[in-house]
């Protein structure tokens, strides 16, 4: 048998980039389907992205993510963009085929596939708190995929007018925005709920402000934090009834999705996910 030395090359471009754990949970994945891919945390100071982004390419890497802070700066390194990228403004996954640079983003694609194992969002009326680049992606993925409405609640008004000019702008849905005041209520006739702020992340009784008794039984009710898993926005929700869905499955469909993209490969998302809840250590995850 053939034996080759040369690795396939991906990874991440962010800092501080310590605290990622992707790599981990991508390797992870690598490992069990037998490929012999890497995957490298890279600490890319802004100053450096052009570079990175050019060594990425001489070096022949099938493809990067990009985290903070770099998700729209890296747009001017590249040949062309996905739709959805291109309407979110923002760019987390980069492809490299043919020596040409493709961005993508996978923040709303990673929400929408672990959305999907619970509901089907075409039809359907969303109530989403938040109007930063999480509750963006989601927003423009969720009008693509043929949600009807979407009302948009956040403390900076601006923020959430934004986001529903664009969902009203480029996809078929439509959108309205609102001001948090107090504590949000939901709609009764909302059929899926979700929190995009981050309220909640590394602190599992912090809960953003929303008035519990308007949870609505039977309703999808979804967080992007990923760690803790289950949020206490999430524990409220199951009480009364609603299909809780934590933002773990988010990350591990990210990850899932940005390798389909490289390699044209879908990896094992339980042992992905395996992998963070250990980093994690969560057992309800
Ligand atoms: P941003 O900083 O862009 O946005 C944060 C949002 O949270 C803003 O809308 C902000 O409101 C709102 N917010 C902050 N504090 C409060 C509060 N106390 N009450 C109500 N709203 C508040 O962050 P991102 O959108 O990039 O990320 C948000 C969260 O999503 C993070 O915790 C991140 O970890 C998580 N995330 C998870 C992913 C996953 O794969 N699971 C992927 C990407 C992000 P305002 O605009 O008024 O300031």
């Amino acid at each position: 048998m053939h034996r080759t030395f040369r690795s396939i090359l991906t990874g991440s471009f962010s800092t501080p980039c310590a605290d990622n754990p992707t790599v981990a949970m991508i390797e992870a994945g690598f490992q069990h389907a037998g490929l012999d891919a890497r995957y490298i945390n890279c600490d890319v100071k802004p100053a450096h992205l052009g570079e990175a982004v050019r060594g990425a390419l001489a070096m022949e890497w099938a493809g990067f993510n990009c985290s903070l802070p770099h998700k729209v700066a890296v747009i001017e390194y590249l040949d062309d963009m996905a739709e959805a990228a291109r309407i979110i403004g923002a760019v987390n996954c980069v492809s490299i085929r043919n020596g040409k640079l493709i961005g993508d983003n996978t923040d709303g694609k990673g929400f929408l596939a672990s959305l999907r194992t619970v509901i089907d969002p075409a039809d359907k009326k969303v109530f989403l708190l938040g109007a930063g680049g999480a509750a963006r992606a989601i927003a423009v993925e969720l009008g693509l995929a043929g949600a009807a409405h979407i009302t948009v609640v956040n403390m900076k008004k601006a923020h959430a007018d934004t986001i529903a000019n664009l969902v009203r702008d480029n996809t078929k849905c439509n959108a309205t925005a609102h001001l948090w005041e107090g504590e949000a209520r939901i709609p009764a006739d909302t059929d899926i709920v979700i929190n995009a702020t981050s309220v909640g992340f590394g602190n599992a009784d912090a809960m953003a402000a929303v008035d519990v008794e308007t949870f609505k039984k039977g309703q999808v009710v979804a967080d992007v934090i990923p760690n803790p898993p289950m949020t206490r926005f999430l524990r409220e929700a199951k009480k009364r009834g609603c299909t809780p869905l934590d933002g773990l499955g988010m990350l591990v469909n990210q990850g899932v999705i940005g390798v389909e993209l490289w390699l044209g490969k879908t990896l094992d998302a339980t042992v992905m996910q395996r992998t963070l809840s250990d980093i994690f250590n969560t057992s309800d995850a």
